[in-house]
Order: C-alpha cells, then structure tokens, then sequence
C-alpha cells in the first residue's frame, strides 16, 4: 500500500458509493475522480486556536460540499483530510477543472468570529480506469499524488504511473519518536457488541498515525517499529493516558463503556506497567474496571513467569485481561488456566471464514466452549457476516466484533452515536477533536451501553 491511507472501506457509505462508481465506468466511457484534500496542506500551522483551525476546516468542508454534483460525494478521512469522489467525468481535463474550482473556493480567505484564516489545501487526484483497477486502489493513487504535492509543494498533482514505483521510504525510529512527542498518534475506537442483546459493551482501541509528509499510516506499519526498536513503551504510555482520558469524557456524559487497549511483549517486561496504569487511573478517577488489556499469546509465551507477575499486579488492580488473536499462537492450555485473564479473542481468520470452512467453524465452536469451560468470556472479531453473527449467536459465543457492526471510528463518532453528544468540556476537547466519520451511519447494533456506575 502506497503511504497507507486510512483504509477507504473504514468509510462504508463512501466506500460503497465509490464501489458503485467504478462498477459503473466499467460498462461505460466515463471516467471515475477520487480527490484526496489536505485541508492544512502547505500551511498546518493556523493563527487561532485549535477551535478555530477546526471551524476552517469545517467551514472549507461546506464550502466543498457545496460545489459539487448530486453524484458526487464527500467523505472525511481524518481531522484535516477529505475525499472527494467525482463519479462521472468526461476526461482527465474534467478532473483539473473541478480541482481548480474546488480550490479556488477554500482557497478563499475564511471570515471567522473577527479572524482571518487562508487555508493553503493540497491535493492528490486520481482517475479510475487510467490509473487505478479498483476502488480501493483508486485512493491509494489518490494519496500517493497527495504526496507528490507534498514533496514538490504543489497546490494538487494528477497521479502519475512513475509514483507507484516510488513508495515512501522505509519508517525512521525518529520519525516516529517525534510522533509520539507531537501528538501525531491518534486514536480510533470500534465497538465490541453484546451478542445476547445487539448492545455495544465495549470499544477497542486502535491507533493511527497521521505523518506530516506521508498522512496516514496504519499500526500494522508502525507498531512493528515500534516493538523492534522499544518505542512502544512510550508508545502505549501514549495511548493508555489518551484512552483514558477519553473514558473520563465519556463517564462525565453518562456513557459508560469498557475501553480495551492493546499491549505488546515489551510491556509485559516493563515493571513499572502496573503502578504507570495505576497512576493515569487515578489521575483521570477512572475506575479500573473500566480499562481491558488486550494481549496476545506470543507475548505471554515470550516469557511467562514474568508475564504473569506483570499481569497479576495489573488485575489486581481490578483491570481486565483478554488474549487476543486466540487460536493463532502456541496455546498451552496448562498455562491459560493460570493466567488472570478474563475473556479470550477468537482471531479473525477463523471467523472470516467459518460460513463456508467447517474446518473454521468447528475450531470456532470448540474455542468458544474450551472458553466457557474455563471461565472466560469468548469475544469473536473479524465479524463482517450476518452469516457469521448468526453462527457465533447459534454457538452461545459472548461479544462480537468487526465491520459487521462498525469499523473503527472516532472518539466523536461514538459520542454521537450513544445520543450524548454535548458540546466537549474544555478539559477533554483534545481528545475528542477528530471530527465524525460516516461510518457509524448505518451502525448494526443497539447504540445502548450499561449504565454508569460512577
Ligand atoms: P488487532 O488487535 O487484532 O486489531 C484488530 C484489527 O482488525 C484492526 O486493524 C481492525 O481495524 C481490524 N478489523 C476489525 N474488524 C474487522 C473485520 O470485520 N474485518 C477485517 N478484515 N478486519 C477487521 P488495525 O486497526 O489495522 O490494527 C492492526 C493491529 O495493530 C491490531 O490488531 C493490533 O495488533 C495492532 N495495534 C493497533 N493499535 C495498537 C496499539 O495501540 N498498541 C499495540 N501494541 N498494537 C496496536
Ligand atoms: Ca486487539
Ligand atoms: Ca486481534
């Protein structure tokens, strides 16, 4: 993947209607446009304050929305990206002269409560079939010459083949400590449902990182560094205070779910883990019962005795345990019984398959009973079926997990979807500044947690 975008099937009515574009170019002479803006582009840097950056770009969005044909269609991407799709274009000139007009508009100096602020926008533009041979590889492109106008400060630049060729170069460790220290890191959260009652229970949380000249790139790319190199102490430090915090937003609105954050093998061989987590509990009066860890077997299995001492002083501070990615690792049956683990994560590749592989299905029903027999509480992820919800459901697993239900979405989008959504208090405003994605629209599930209890 070119500079890994967020994945354009995280944004499922964009997605679907960029789908239906391309199927259609296929049977006919017109071509498909996605646009990729950078709203912040050349100039990230805004006079005003965060608030004021954020009613820009609201405001060049409208503007955006606003010059486009009912065909078209409009998706953010991140706080400060925006795609845009021109579904029907005659030929390539097409494309340049709706960029121009678009930029022209949002170029435009913004009026807002006595303050100027002139956007400098960046674009990339890609065209399907002189490009790309699908939807998702069409924003790829479309990033990729959002690049090239990074690199070459270009107000937009039409994707070239010569691009596909120059990948980003390889992630630099420093690059990535910068990151953490600058706040590049965002974080995203997708809902785990009750698969008794279609209730959302939990929410997982997944990390982004929007680079300054690459935009964004996805965890599979960067924790690897991470782990390699030992950022990813910091790292989880990171998003452990910032998923916290969020919780505290959350509970001071009356929306009370469990948040799981993902940890890695370094962090089990971090003494200072239990009383770190403590400390950002207390500092945030979050209740520890609030927080769940989620790690995989490998990691345990690294080194186990110590594992276990780190894991024991966390439970005992009342956090949660879940073994992610179950069935994939070495599982020692003997050491499970004696870990402080509460639930278990049947990984995706058994789930992504369990319709139509009864190898996969039969593994699925023994974990969840193997599961149950010890104790545990049996989370499914990976679930994009109703198929496969049906089966899970039929087997008795617990909670369920995947794009089935929701994609991982912002901070924002959840507030929204629980019907909470004041206004952010001052104290939490940075952790909720993402604006909202579009895909929780069509969210399958009941937007009902459990009550609060603090
Ligand atoms: P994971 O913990 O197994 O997370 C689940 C991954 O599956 C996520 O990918 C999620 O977006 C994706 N996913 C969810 N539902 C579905 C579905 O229905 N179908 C498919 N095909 N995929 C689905 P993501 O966000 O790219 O994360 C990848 C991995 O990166 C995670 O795998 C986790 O191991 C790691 N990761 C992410 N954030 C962090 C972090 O903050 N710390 C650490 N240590 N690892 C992280
Ligand atoms: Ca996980
Ligand atoms: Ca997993």
């Amino acid at each position: 993947m070119i500079s890994t975008p967020l994945d354009i099937a995280e944004n499922g009515q964009f997605h679907i209607q960029t789908r239906q574009a391309v199927l259609a170019a296929r049977h006919s002479s017109k071509l498909v446009g996605l646009v990729v803006i950078d709203f912040d582009g050349s100039e990230p840097a805004f006079p005003g304050s965060a608030t004021q950056s954020n009613d820009a770009r609201e405001g060049a969005f409208a503007l955006v929305a606003n010059s486009l044909r009912d065909s078209d269609a409009l998706c953010r991407i991140t706080g400060t990206e925006t795609a845009v799709l021109l579904s029907s274009l005659g030929n390539s000139k097409d494309a340049r002269l709706v960029v121009e007009k678009i930029l022209q508009k949002i170029e435009q100096p913004l009026s807002l409560e006595g303050h100027t602020v002139n956007l400098k926008p960046q674009c990339g533009v890609a065209l399907f079939p002189h490009h790309a041979t699908s939807a998702v590889t069409l924003l790829e492109c479309a990033y990729s010459a959002l690049n090239a106008a990074r690199r070459n400060k270009e107000r937009y630049v039409l994707f070239s083949k010569e691009f596909g060729s120059s990948r980003r170069p390889p992630l630099r460790l420093s690059e990535l400590r910068q990151a953490i220290v600058e706040d590049q890191l965002f974080l995203l959260y997708q809902p785990k449902i009750d698969l008794r009652n279609n209730r959302i229970i939990g929410l997982e949380v997944l990390t982004r990182w929007r680079h300054p000249d690459y935009g964004l790139i996805m965890p599979d790319e960067f924790i690897p560094l991470a782990e390699r190199t030992g950022l990813i102490v910091p790292l989880t430090l990171w998003v452990l205070k910032h998923a916290i915090l969020q919780c505290r937003s959350w509970l001071d609105r009356g929306i009370n779910l469990n948040t799981a954050v993902n940890l890695s093998m370094w962090n089990l061989e971090t003494p200072e883990l239990p009383e770190q987590i403590a400390g950002l509990l207390g500092i945030a009066n979050v209740p520890a019962s609030q927080l769940e860890l989620e790690i995989t077997e490998s990691a345990i299995m690294d080194d186990p005795q110590r594992a276990m001492r780190t894991l024991k002083a966390i439970r005992e501070l009342g956090v949660r345990f879940t073994i992610d990615d179950f069935g994939t690792g070495y599982s020692s049956l003997s050491h499970l019984k004696k870990l402080p683990v509460s639930s278990i994560k049947i990984d995706k590749s058994f789930t992504q398959n369990m319709e139509c592989d009864n190898d996969s299905a039969v593994i699925v029903r023994a974990i969840i009973d193997l599961g149950h027999n010890l104790g545990l509480k049996v989370v499914a992820e990976g679930v994009e079926t109703i198929e496969t919800k049906d089966l899970l459901t039929k087997f008795e697993c617990d909670e369920a997990q995947g794009y089935y239900f929701a994609r991982p979405v912002t901070a924002a989008d959840i507030t929204r979807l629980m019907g909470k959504s004041n206004k952010s208090s001052e104290t939490h405003a940075k952790a909720e500044q993402d604006p909202p994605l579009l895909a929780l629209e069509n969210a399958r599930f009941i937007p009902i947690g459990p009550k609060p209890h603090i």
